[in-house]
């Protein structure tokens, strides 16, 4: 009986005691539950191992300093590279530690590098303007090659990663500031003193244009300097043939037109007479003795519109023949003589 009693006392302690412990678990995970519940975790910041602060919102903190890093918010800033990621160690009881999360975040950040992405237009490969987005690239070498730029085949565009950020340049003023003309002038004739007269060429061809008319040879004579050469007399292109014939030799009208000039403005083609064609196409006569029609006559091919002589920068008589179209002068014998 004695035993059975003895085990009996020990089983209800031991009941009391696990009732005991089980109590005790309960308070423990109670008071964790109220720590964890009541008081934010703290953490140590630290930066290249060296403790910069404490933040309670870690990831507060880091989705700020990524959020740099990706840098969506700046205008053409591509990315930031920071020197080193912030760790981050729990300490769950600091209470005195003080919070610096932006102090944390100027640290982190400050050492960082940013890169800016934009772009260049390039001529010849240099760098010639910088502009902030690939459209408006386009554009600009769109619009020069519109315009057909004479330098379209040197621009380029060049995607730019740079520390450095910059001065971007309008699109229109990229346009202006690139744009080339072309070299369609390869001489502007004479320099002579009136340039408001449509009378001069705006430069010479080498090349065959279609006149749409046929022209006969306004006098019959020796051709004495050719389309473009040069001379000891002229310090320019020929923008004419010359074709010597005596004093008083009668000028004929290529084709049929409308007198547009006959005169002498003092300068080196002397009197002489513009016959327009339609469609651009006009032909000169320089050098006359005699003017034998005025402007706004209506003349036939074959008129005899003037005489040959050496009036203004001549050397012996002959007429000096221009054929234009569009202002360009094109060599007269590959129309007539
Ligand atoms: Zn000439």
């Amino acid at each position: 009986m004695f035993t059975i009693r003895a085990l009996e006392k020990i089983a209800i302690g031991f009941r009391t005691s696990i009732k005991l412990i089980i109590l005790i678990i309960i308070s423990m995970i109670l008071v964790v539950g109220m720590i964890v519940l009541f008081y934010h975790p703290t953490y140590e910041v630290s930066l290249n191992g060296e403790v910069v602060g404490y933040t309670a919102n870690k990831s507060e903190l880091q989705a700020k300093i990524n959020e740099y890093i990706s840098s969506q918010e700046e205008k053409n800033v591509a990315f930031a590279q920071v020197d080193a990621m912030p760790t981050y160690r729990i300490c769950l009881l600091k209470n005195d530690a003080t919070m610096n999360d932006d102090e944390i975040y100027e640290k982190v950040t400050g050492n960082g590098t940013k890169y800016y992405k934009y772009y260049a237009i390039t001529e010849e490969k240099d760098e010639k303007l910088y502009v902030a987005t690939f459209k408006e690239a386009e554009e600009i070498v769109d619009s020069l090659k519109e315009q057909d730029s004479a330098n379209i085949d040197e621009i380029g565009i060049v995607e730019k990663y740079d520390t450095e950020l910059k001065k971007f340049t309008s699109v229109e003023k990229s346009i202006s500031k690139l744009y080339e003309e072309r070299p369609v002038v390869t001489y502007v004739a004479y320099n002579y003193s009136s340039p408001s007269a449509s009378n001069y060429s705006t430069g010479t061809s080498y090349s065959k244009v279609e006149l749409g008319i046929s022209l006969i040879n306004p006098v019959s004579g020796v051709i004495t300097s050719r389309f473009a050469s040069r001379d000891s007399v002229r310090d320019h292109e020929h923008t004419g043939l010359d074709i010597g014939a005596s004093e008083g030799t009668s000028i004929k009208a290529a084709a049929s037109g409308t007198v547009t000039y006959s005169g002498n403005c003092g300068d080196g083609y002397g009197n002489y007479v513009v016959i327009s064609h339609g469609n651009g196409v006009q032909t000169l006569y320089a050098h006359c003795s005699r003017l034998l029609v005025s402007e706004g006559q209506s003349v036939s091919q074959g008129t005899i519109i003037a005489e040959v002589g050496e009036t203004g920068n001549a050397y012996g008589p002959h007429l000096h023949l221009e054929i234009r179209k569009n202002g360009i002068s094109y060599d007269p014998e590959n129309y007539v003589y």
